[in-house]
C-alpha cells in the first residue's frame, strides 16, 4: 500500500513548539495532511514517553496507534473527506522516534550533528533512555536532548540495544547543527560513523535541500534519501514526507530505506515530498543585516565578504553543496526516486485570498478545502485539477497547475531569512482572465 510518513517531528516538551503539540493533535493533523505514519519524536523525554505508554496501544509490528478512547473527541474534528481509512477511522500509525542533539569533539574540531534514532518496541526506548541517562544526559530538559556523546557512540548504543533499531542523520546541510553542515559537520558520512557507517542507509535532505541538490554528490548514492517536516507545531506536520509502498509495519519501512530496489521490483521507497530549497532560511549565502543575497560564484568573487559592509556572510547550503560535489547540476544519476515539489496550501491560499495565513478569512478557507476536496497532500499532489476547479475554484486549479509544473516565483532565503514562492504573478490578471473565460461560455451557452 501507499503509505505517507513524516518520521520527524516534535512535541510540546521541545523547545520552541507549540503547546498544543500533543499526541491528539498528531492524530487529527495527520489525517488532515494525508499522512499515514508519523514520528512520535520526543521518546527521549520523560513526560512524552509516559504520555505514549499511556496514550498508544500496539498496532502492526512494531508501530503504534492512538487509544479509540483518546480518538474520539478528535473524530468530530476531522471532516469526512480526511478521515483515514474511511469508513473506519483512526488509521494514523506511530513509530517510536526520537531526535538528539550531539555536541562533541572530533578530530580537533567541536562537531554538532542532529541525529534521529527510531526503536520498535517500547522496552527498546526504556533501554536506550537508561543507558543515555546514565552517561549524564539530561533528558529532562529539552524533548530534543543535547548529549556529550559522538554520533558513532550514539549508533553503537541504540544497535546494541536492537539489531533493528536505526538512526537517519537529521536535516544533513544545515550550516549549525547537521552531519554535512558547513560550521561543525564533517566531509563524510563515513568520517562522521567511522567504522559503523554500513549501518547508516538513509539521509535527511532538509527544507533548505532537495534530492537534485544531493544528486550531485556520487558519495551519497548508497544512501536513501528521505524528508520529513521536522514540525514544531502540528499544522506543519507532512510539509516534507516520504512516500512508500510497502505493508503497514516497522520493518517494512525499515527494509524499504535500506534496500536498494532490484530492476523490476515495485520500488518499497516511492520517493519524496520536498519544499521548493529556495525557501529554506540558510539556501544561498548572504548577508541579513544588508538584506544582501548571494549565488555562491557571486560569494567566491567577492572573496566571502559582504559587497555592501566587507563582512563574511553565512554560507548558506547550495554553497556548501557545491563544495562537496563532483557532478555538475544537471546530472540525473541511476536509480534515483521521483519527488514532488510543494507549496504548503495554507500558502496558495493566502496568495489567492491577499491575506495573511494566519487570518480568519484564510483559516476558513484552508477548512473548507479539506471538506471539499480532501487531505492537503492529496489537494496538492492527486486531485484532479477538473474536480478542483469544479468542487473549489477554477482559481485554486490554476495555482496548483502552475505548483505541479514547477512556474513558481522563487526568492532564495539566507543567513537566516525565509525565502518565498509564490504562484502567481500577477494574481489580478489570472482573475480577469478566468472572469472573462466564465463570461465568454455564459454568451454561448445563451
Ligand atoms: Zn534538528
Ligand atoms: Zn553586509
Amino acid at each position: 500500500m501507499r503509505i505517507i510518513a513524516d518520521l520527524h517531528l516534535h512535541s510540546y516538551l521541545s523547545r520552541a513548539t507549540s503547546k498544543s503539540f500533543v499526541l491528539e493533535n498528531i492524530y487529527k493533523w495527520a489525517q488532515l495532511k494525508g499522512v499515514q505514519v508519523v514520528a512520535t519524536g520526543d521518546f527521549t523525554h520523560p513526560l512524552w514517553f509516559s504520555q505514549i505508554k499511556d496514550k498508544l496501544e500496539p498496532a502492526e509490528d512494531g508501530l503504534f496507534r492512538l487509544k479509540s478512547e483518546y480518538c474520539q473527541a478528535i473524530d468530530t474534528q476531522i471532516p469526512t473527506s480526511c478521515a483515514s481509512g474511511a469508513p473506519s477511522r483512526g488509521e494514523v500509525r506511530f513509530i517510536l522516534s526520537s531526535e538528539i542533539s550531539s555536541i562533541y569533539k572530533q578530530g580537533g574540531k567541536v562537531r554538532r550533528v542532529h541525529n534521529l534514532i527510531f526503536a520498535p518496541k517500547i522496552d527498546d526506548v526504556a533501554n536506550i533512555r537508561k543507558i543515555l541517562e546514565g552517561i549524564g544526559g539530561n533528558l529532562n530538559a529539552d524533548g530534543r536532548p543535547i548529549l556529550g556523546l559522538s554520533s558513532r557512540n550514539l549508533l553503537e548504543i541504540i544497535l546494541n540495544v536492537n539489531p533493528q533499531a536505526f538512526l537517519i542523520p537529521a536535516h544533513i546541510w544545515t550550516p549549525w547543527f547537521s552531519v554535512l553542515g558547513s560550521k561543525s559537520g564533517f566531509d563524510s558520512i563515513e568520517e562522521c560513523f567511522e567504522d559503523l557507517s554500513s549501518h547508516i542507509f538513509a539521509l535527511e535532505t532538509g527544507l533548505s535541500s532537495d534530492p537534485q541538490m544531493n544528486w550531485r554528490l556520487s558519495m551519497l548514492d548508497r544512501f536513501s534519501l528521505v524528508s520529513n517536516s521536522d514540525a514544531h507545531s502540528p499544522e506543519k506536520i507532512g510539509r516534507e514526507a516520504t512516500i512508500f509502498n510497502t505493508d503497514l509495519s516497522y520493518n517494512a519501512i525499515f527494509n524499504a530505506l535500506q534496500t536498494k530496489d532490484g530492476e523490476g521490483a515495485p520500488p518499497a521507497l516511492e520517493g519524496t515530498i520536498e519544499f521548493f530549497p529556495e525557501e529554506g532560511k540558510y539556501h544561498m549565502d548572504g548577508h541579513r543585516k544588508c538584506q544582501m543575497m548571494l549565488v555562491p560564484k557571486a560569494t567566491r568573487e567577492n572573496h566571502g565578504l559582504c559587497p555592501v559592509c566587507n563582512k563574511p556572510v553565512t554560507i548558506g547550503v547550495m554553497n556548501r553543496v557545491e563544495s562537496l560535489a563532483d557532478r555538475q547540476p544537471d546530472v540525473m544519476p541511476q536509480g534515483v526516486k521521483p519527488y514532488h515539489s510543494l507549496i504548503p496550501l495554507i500558502e496558495i491560499l493566502s496568495e489567492i485570498h491577499d491575506c495573511g495565513v494566519n487570518s480568519k478569512r484564510v483559516q476558513k478557507a484552508y477548512h473548507d478545502t479539506l471538506a471539499a476536496l480532501g487531505p492537503e497532500l492529496k489537494i496538492l499532489m492527486d486531485v484532479s485539477l477538473e474536480d478542483i476547479s469544479r468542487k473549489h475554484s477554477p482559481l485554486l486549479a490554476e495555482a496548483i497547475s502552475q505548483m505541479r509544473c514547477g512556474r513558481v516565483q522563487l526568492d532564495a532565503g539566507y543567513d537566516g531569512e525565509f525565502g518565498t514562492a509564490r504562484v502567481f504573478q500577477e494574481i489580478k490578471n489570472y482573475e480577469l482572465k478566468i472572469k472573462n473565460e466564465e463570461k465568454k461560455r455564459g454568451e454561448e451557452l445563451s
